[in-house]
């Protein structure tokens, strides 16, 4: 039997739930390649990067090719893939599914926004506070899609605590030797990893310090397709305690594979254009239902857990259906539209405090809250437990939501010039993200770091702009000018391409043009915060 040991260098850590360790991953494996600084340059910004994209670009690609690309693309968003072709003897011949359904997200992102641009002429984008009126806004779709780079630039400095921990078990405990390519194994996978998840994400609701990480995944007051992609962190460090039981018997190459098609079938159930699905709700994960996972109106709070299948929550009494026609008549006093978000919203886009406020809230609560028991019951318990109430906390406490009209989100006003600053800026953080993905195997520890932390300063400085923060213009300003006398510094050693230029100019233009319009765009009126 295959005896599976390099196994940290090898990328299933995208998977979601990615399981990390606290130990910070100190350096690269040896085997690694190093960049040096004026490569690491080159590669980020030369032609050599360009042309080896264009090159792919310019082979002959056929209409058929074209078209099996895009039906085994959007296949794989729902499950919908051949066992026989997925089913890979080691670990190290899993494919990166979720880094390969990247250009699938955006497609389905970009198609997401127009239906709802040219739905009722508009309607669906415009601020208005009606039940389907407001269900995309740009500062949000920055922090979700944000909270998502970070999530997958972690994996440079977090330890892939569930591939260790996965392997730890199944080298040492594993009860049988079952074989990867069998299908009956490839279903049994299906169903453990999925089982797997539902355990975990219940436990992600009902445990206030798992809470503290998957709550970032909820904190959106929006549901649509980047909703799926606002994840947090270090969730991992606490799901992969739920996929050992797995690891008792299948085999790790069919767990890595199943854990990212369980990821991917999670994304595309994030959005509100598709309604009701029929006999379909009592079988598979829909949008309908993890709407109802994504509510904080009573109802729907800790219902619907499942990852693929929805049969888990029937089974353990855990599922509900979304309190909207056809499930409750039209006109019934029973109709309850779903209010998105937290029962106690943040009210902020600035990337730290997505991540990180309620792990602090909970740290802060178990230091105050006197008696030890009581301090292990803070962490241990749901978020909702206090003194005197039941573990998962009293329904009764949660605040009611009015039917007629949803509660306000929080999108303080930001001039539609400002929102195509943002959005051109990161664009361009999206391309240099992808690029720094695409050399992780290669990347030293040092570049990434420093290439991390300027995707979050800059990820923070376009969260304080949409959050009004005091000198967030002059602040963005600043940024812009530390990159262009960075690039030109690149430029001037001959570390850089042409592509420098036009970055130059690109930083330099848009920064003094904000810092000499919009300095007082806080102030403008229709201002709602
Ligand atoms: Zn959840
Ligand atoms: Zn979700």
């Amino acid at each position: 039997m295959h005896e599976y040991k390099d196994v940290l260098n090898h990328d299933v850590s995208l998977c979601q739930p990615v399981a990390v360790g606290f130990q910070i991953k100190a350096q690269f494996g040896a085997s690694h390649l190093n960049f040096s600084s004026s490569e690491f340059l080159a590669t980020l910004f030369n032609v050599q990067f360009v042309s080896r994209y264009t090159s792919t670009m310019n082979s002959t690609i056929t209409a058929t090719d074209a078209v099996s690309y895009l039906l085994k693309g959007f296949g794989r968003l729902f499950y919908i893939v051949n066992p026989k072709s997925t089913s890979p003897g080691t670990l190290q011949e899993v494919p990166d599914y979720i880094a390969e359904a990247v250009p699938f997200f955006v497609m389905t992102i970009v198609m997401e926004f127009l239906t709802l641009l040219f739905s009722n002429k508009g309607e669906s984008l415009k601020k208005k506070r009606t039940w389907y009126a407001n269900r995309f806004s740009i500062n949000d779709a920055v922090g979700s899609i944000g909270a998502g780079m970070l999530q997958q630039l972690s994996q440079f400095f977090i330890y892939n605590l569930t591939l260790a921990s996965y392997l730890y078990v199944y080298n040492n405990f594993r009860l049988v030797d079952l074989d990867p390519k069998n299908i009956y194994v490839w279903i049994t996978g299906f169903l453990i990893v999925d089982l797997g998840y539902y355990t975990f994400h219940r436990g992600a609701h009902e445990i206030n310090l798992f809470w503290a990480t998957h709550v970032v995944h909820h904190s959106s007051e929006y549901y649509n397709q980047t909703t799926a992609l606002r994840q947090s962190i270090f969730q991992s460090y606490c799901s992969w305690i739920f996929d050992l039981p797995a690891a008792l018997f299948l085999p790790p190459s069919l767990f890595a594979t199943h854990k990212q098609f369980n990821t991917l079938f999670q994304y595309w159930i994030h959005t509100e254009m598709i309604g009701n699905l029929g006999p379909l709700e009592y079988v598979i994960n829909t949008p309908s239902a993890h709407r109802v996972h994504h509510g904080r109106n009573p109802y729907c709070i800790d219902k619907n857990y499942a990852g693929t299948l929805i049969i888990w929550d029937i089974l353990f009494g855990t599922f509900d259906l979304e309190r909207v026609p056809p499930a409750v008549k039209a006109g019934s006093s029973d109709v309850e539209p779903v209010a998105y978000g937290l029962t106690h919203p943040i009210n902020t886009f600035d990337p730290f405090t997505i991540q990180f406020h309620h792990l602090r809230h909970v740290l802060t609560t178990c230091w105050a809250t006197s008696g030890f028991s009581n301090k292990l019951k803070v962490l241990f318990y749901g978020p909702g437990w206090h003194e005197g109430t039941p573990r998962t906390g009293l329904l009764e406490e949660i605040p009611l939501i009015a039917k007629d009209v949803p509660p306000e989100k929080h999108d303080p006003t930001v001039p539609k010039a400002v929102n195509i600053y943002v959005v051109s800026h990161f664009a361009l953080l999206i391309v240099i993200n992808s690029i720094l993905l695409d050399m992780k195997h290669v990347l030293e520890f040092k570049y990434a770091s420093i290439a991390s932390a300027f995707v979050f300063w800059t990820l923070t400085s376009f969260g304080w702009i949409f959050d009004h923060k005091k000198f967030a213009v002059e602040r963005e300003f600043l940024r812009t000018m530390i990159v262009s006398v960075v690039l030109s510094w690149a430029k001037l050693n001959n570390l850089t391409s042409d592509v420098a230029n036009y970055l130059i100019a690109f930083h330099v233009a848009s920064g003094l043009w904000l810092l000499a319009t919009q300095r007082n765009y806080t102030h403008i009126k229709g201002k709602k915060d």
